[in-house]
């Protein structure tokens, strides 16, 4: 198969823009070889000297000489993605967020994707089971790390069954391939209540860390359990006693690993330590937020960012009046966040309101999972002072959307308010609580 891609965009001030590559140009080779997506373009761009072969909508090909540095980017943007077609996933997973959500949402949010040039550009997890030979030997030879893994267990029958996929259990060896390659990696135990915990856990734990120190984390957290799961398998959600049992054999593994490696490597979501009503772990245990993007370590950042910030600020008596909509998972710790701001500044009033998700069910407390229905319907008539802050994971990077398709714009008038996204760090949450004007 011959591939070809279209330019969608040249950055301003690039080479490729320079070069007077445009818009609607086709890129056919670089160096003379064919680029077949995403990792070869990545691979092959990253040399000094480049000779790339495009061809203009007239159909006259050029072919242009390049020198640069050791890998500078070209500034050019295709029109797919990944130069190729988004790759589905072939599993059917007991636990998949996916096949729990309502009908009628927009569809790319039905879309299983389990590509693993996805886990190298923006950071998403993958299951290896649909990954080809020539997929790893491409990484390996590329070099293209970190690749974040979703394990689950270690144990190939389970993990057969767990994704309702009979290679399932197989794919495990690519990871071998990836560790034997020294290609860093990290991983994700997506945990099921009397499926893949006690015992399992223990041993999927031992049977990952011997791939240290090329898989450097693992981070366990507890399967989202929506109202929308008739038909699926049965699945319980964890307690509190069962909370205090994960984190208890997570914090054993991770003195264990800690002495014999000098790593954490193994941490537990910040889920299992509110619903286990205990303190969330020091910074130095999570070895540099490795699974920050997997929102382990969020809140301890979070509320050590603020620490920081609000002590070293002065204080006044200004009168201000804001309001703070989270999920109920956060909320105990924003209310915190809220009284030491008040204490400093006193005339300050933040209401902080934990908005309950009847969109998904009561189960998912997150609040990257509300949307802006359950926002309307339970903010109404409440006071919300000068202006709303939402905190930036209840929308997608760059968009002013929920989940439910409601837009920023629709709920502030609704609400007759001013919403404000917030992200996430302490310094912001400050910044934007104080800052009104
Ligand atoms: S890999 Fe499993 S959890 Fe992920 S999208 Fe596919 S079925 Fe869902």
């Amino acid at each position: 198969m011959k591939h070809e891609h279209i330019v969608k965009n040249v950055c301003p001030d690039s080479i490729a823009q320079e070069l007077g590559i445009e818009p609607g140009d086709c890129l056919l080779s670089v160096n003379g070889n064919e680029i077949e997506d995403v990792f070869d373009y990545h691979f092959y761009v990253n040399d000094e000297y480049l000779t790339i072969l495009i061809r203009k909508p007239y159909g006259e090909e050029w072919e242009l000489e390049i020198e640069k540095d050791y890998e500078e980017d070209l500034g050019i943007e295709f029109e797919q993605g990944l130069m190729d077609e988004y790759r589905s996933c072939r599993n059917k997973c007991m636990f998949c967020f996916i096949d729990q959500m309502p009908e009628g949402m927009r569809d790319t949010l039905y879309f299983k994707d389990d590509d693993s040039r996805l886990s190298f550009l923006q950071g998403n997890y993958i299951t290896l089971t649909n990954m080809s030979d020539h997929d790893i030997e491409r990484i390996i030879r590329f070099r293209l790390e970190p690749i974040n893994i979703s394990f689950h267990t270690t144990n190939p029958k389970l993990r057969c069954k767990m994704l309702n996929n009979r290679f399932a259990g197989e794919a495990l060896k690519k990871a071998d391939r990836l560790y034997e390659a020294g290609i860093r990696m990290n991983g994700q135990i997506v945990l099921c209540k009397g499926i893949n915990d006690g015992e399992e856990l223990t041993r999927s734990i031992g049977k990952l860390s011997c791939y240290l120190p090329y898989l450097e984390s693992v981070s366990v957290v507890p399967v989202g359990l929506t109202k929308y799961r008739e038909g699926l398998y049965s699945l319980e959600p964890f307690t509190k006693e069962d909370a205090k049992e994960v984190l208890d054999n997570i914090h054993r593994w991770q003195e264990q690993i800690y002495k014999e490696r000098g790593t954490h490597f193994i941490h537990g979501g910040d889920e299992w330590y509110i619903l286990a009503e205990e303190e969330l772990p020091e910074e130095e245990r999570y070895d540099g937020y490795l699974q920050l993007e997997n929102g382990v370590g969020m809140l301890r950042l979070l509320i050590d960012e603020f620490e920081e910030s609000i002590s070293k600020l002065p204080g006044d008596i200004k009168k201000r009046e804001v309001s703070v909509a989270t999920g109920k998972l956060a909320y105990p710790y924003i209310c915190k966040l809220a009284q030491r701001i008040t204490e400093k500044y006193t005339g300050t009033e933040v209401h902080v309101y934990a908005i309950e998700n009847n969109f998904f069910g009561e189960l998912i407390t997150v609040s990257g999972l509300i949307t802006g229905q359950d926002l309307e319907a339970q903010l109404k008539g409440r006071p919300l002072g000068k202006k709303l802050l939402l905190p930036c994971n209840m929308f997608r990077s760059g968009e002013e959307v929920f989940l439910d398709d409601m837009t920023l714009t629709q709920l502030a008038e609704a609400l007759q308010v001013r919403v404000d996204i917030v992200k996430s760090s302490g310094q912001d949450f400050i910044d934007a609580i104080l800052h009104l004007e």
